[in-house]
């Protein structure tokens, strides 16, 4: 059995993402933080469709508890390691900057920098040690051309571009690889408040894209056929770009 843990994935892309590592046979940890009957669904669908998993609450920002939560999972399976770990987890806080709080600035950043650098540091020791791993990290589109009302975002997401290919460099010899995939607009929770039916407008495929396509996308990096591919941001925004 090969086990992977995504982030964030009571809702959204997570959820798709879950889903769709179990289809690929994945044992599917589930991490969630306040969303635990969302989180139970997607375990529920998981295990309709055949797949097995578990749910692991976590606030991927809390050192300790993402500590504590890594800590009892591998004293109950001993024998076994994360081969899969999917950084996924993020929240939006916009405000244009010269309004913007001190909450909304480390909010952003700690969900998604401090949740990739505690979790990583934790599961990619295990990894480098059986010589097999794969980590995807999810960026944005703002992570690479910014957003106006997004500078907490944009930087979030432009983080956690640099982090992986530093990462992707210092663990390439052990065989573990390190990918981004920087989504554009996508329809879930996070995009609810965004005028979807204008934007869809100035989007050359034409329409918002669907989680399902971004989890083929995850899928594949997280598969034994990418290899070969590592320190790499894989945009997928029906060609915003
Ligand atoms: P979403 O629908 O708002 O879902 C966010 C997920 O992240 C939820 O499952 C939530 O869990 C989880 N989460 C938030 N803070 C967390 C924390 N501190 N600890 C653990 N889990 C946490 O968002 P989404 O659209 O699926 O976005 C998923 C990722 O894709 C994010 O990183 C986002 O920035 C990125 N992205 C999205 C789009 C888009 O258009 N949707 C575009 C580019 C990039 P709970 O509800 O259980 O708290």
């Amino acid at each position: 059995m090969k086990y992977a843990l995504v982030t964030g994935a009571s809702r959204g892309l997570g959820r798709a993402i879950a889903i769709r590592l179990a289809k690929d046979g994945f044992y599917v940890i589930v991490n969630y933080n306040h969303s635990e009957e969302a989180a139970r669904q997607v375990l529920e669908a998981i295990e309709q469709s055949g797949g097995c998993g578990e749910l692991m609450r976590f606030d991927v920002s809390d050192a300790a508890a993402v500590e504590a939560a890594v800590e009892a999972w591998e004293a109950a399976h001993p024998e076994e390691y994360i081969s899969v770990l999917v950084n996924n987890a993020g929240i939006r806080q916009d405000n244009i900057l010269v309004f913007m709080t001190d909450e909304q600035w480390h909010s952003v950043l700690n969900t998604t920098l401090d949740g990739f650098f505690y979790l990583t540091r934790r599961l990619v020791k295990n990894m480098m040690t059986h010589r097999n791993g794969r980590i995807v990290n999810v960026s944005s589109v703002s992570g690479l051309k910014g957003m106006p009302g997004q500078c907490n975002y944009s930087a979030a997401k432009a983080g956690i571009i640099g982090a992986s290919k530093a990462l992707a460099q210092e663990v390439a010899k052990r065989k573990v690889t390190v990918n981004v995939v920087a989504p554009g607009f996508i329809e879930t929770d996070m995009t609810q408040d965004i005028p979807l039916d204008e934007i869809k407008r100035v989007v050359p495929l034409g329409r918002i894209g669907k989680p399902e396509e971004v989890a083929s996308l995850v899928s594949f990096l997280a598969s034994d056929e990418s290899a070969y591919i590592t320190g790499e941001v894989i945009s997928i925004n029906g060609g915003i770009g």
